[in-house]
């Protein structure tokens, strides 16, 4: 009985905070990114065309259970967020809906979005290695399978293998080797660690500025971030598996959710997101790569240089986030 009652409540403030949202002429937005890299956008866009966006701003995870319990009540028209992790679930969940769509197919790369049109890549980050420039020679690097070699040993320093970023890197090692070979490298790196797994890529760099550890595995934006909090760090990137298939490369982006009471001007919006004029923004403003290729980018982000990105499909992340989660689990990494 009180669990009946607590359902009828909760039912009833989803209904409540549903109206209160719902926009007859707007947009509803759910975004898993942080206010201030998003409301530029929404306010450039509303300035442009008029139309309002409304926007709640939450974890990936609780939008995602959000969306699901709302069900054909839900009031958003779109759902924004990070990783091609969070974009399959959310699309395997049935909560995006497919758009068809020449501007998104000729703005997003195909590996950048999902082979059945439910999510679109928005802005490329690449998670790669980061090293003391003081400690080690670009020439001593090759690949991430490389970071397994006991020459490492005791100088490795990654991220804790519960952040969807690892969960989708080890996906993509899954997707190219299989999965015996890629916990042969994931059991490699765990025996080269100089420190239990760090909670963020930031701390992942402050270690090996410390000197506790002399490379890691991170996103290129939290390398910008530090650099430009703390431009003297002997901290450089380097880009692994160039004669291989690539940088790992991966999204933030967006879908329309399957209930979205304002469809057509979702895909209005997404469509101008991907285009010359807002990629600009979206990427600029968190040192990220534009994912269309015809816009420059930020001569920060520039200056570490240019790579060979994986080109295998994004979404194959997702498809092999569950394997890469016991995988990484039977070779200890915590
Ligand atoms: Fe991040």
């Amino acid at each position: 009985m009180k669990r009946l009652i607590t359902i009828a409540i909760l039912t009833a403030m989803l209904t409540i905070q549903a109206v209160a949202l719902s926009y007859a002429d707007g947009l509803v937005i759910y975004t898993a990114r942080k206010e201030h890299l998003v409301k530029p956008l929404f306010d450039a866009y509303t300035k442009k065309t008029g139309v309002e966006i409304k926007y709640i701003t939450d974890k990936a995870g609780p939008l995602l259970a959000r969306l699901k319990a709302e069900g054909k009540n839900t009031p958003a028209d779109l759902l924004i967020t990070v990783d091609a992790g969070n974009l399959w679930h959310a699309a395997k969940e049935g909560l995006l809906q497919p758009v068809d769509s020449k501007t998104l197919q000729a703005n997003v790369p195909a590996h950048f979005r999902d082979p059945g049109d439910r999510w679109f890549g928005l802005s490329v980050r690449a998670r790669t290695i980061v090293y003391s420039s003081e400690r080690v020679k670009p020439s001593d690097m090759t690949t991430y399978e490389d970071l397994a070699n006991p020459k490492w040993k005791g100088r490795l320093c990654l991220r804790t293998s519960k952040k969807v970023y690892n969960q989708s890197l080890v996906g993509m090692m899954i997707a190219e080797h299989g999965a015996k070979k890629t916990e042969r490298i994931v059991r490699g790196w765990v025996g080269n660690l100089a420190a239990k797994p760090f909670s963020n890529d930031t701390k992942v760099m402050e270690a090996i500025s410390a000197g506790l550890c002399d490379l890691g595995v991170v996103n290129t934006y939290y390398f910008g971030r530090l650099l430009k909090k703390k431009p003297d760090l002997k901290l450089a990137l380097f880009w692994p598996n160039q004669k291989e298939n690539g940088v790992h490369v991966n999204v933030s982006g967006a879908g329309v959710t399957t209930h979205a009471g304002n469809r057509d001007e979702a895909v209005r919006f997404l469509e101008w997101l991907s285009s010359k004029e807002a990629q600009a923004t979206f990427a600029d403003a968190n040192m990220e790569y534009p994912v269309n290729t015809d816009v420059p980018v930020h001569p920060i982000v520039k200056s570490w240089g240019t790579f060979k990105g994986n080109e295998v499909n994004v979404s194959r992340a997702g498809e092999n986030q569950a394997r890469a989660i016991r995988l990484m689990d039977r070779a200890r990494y915590k």
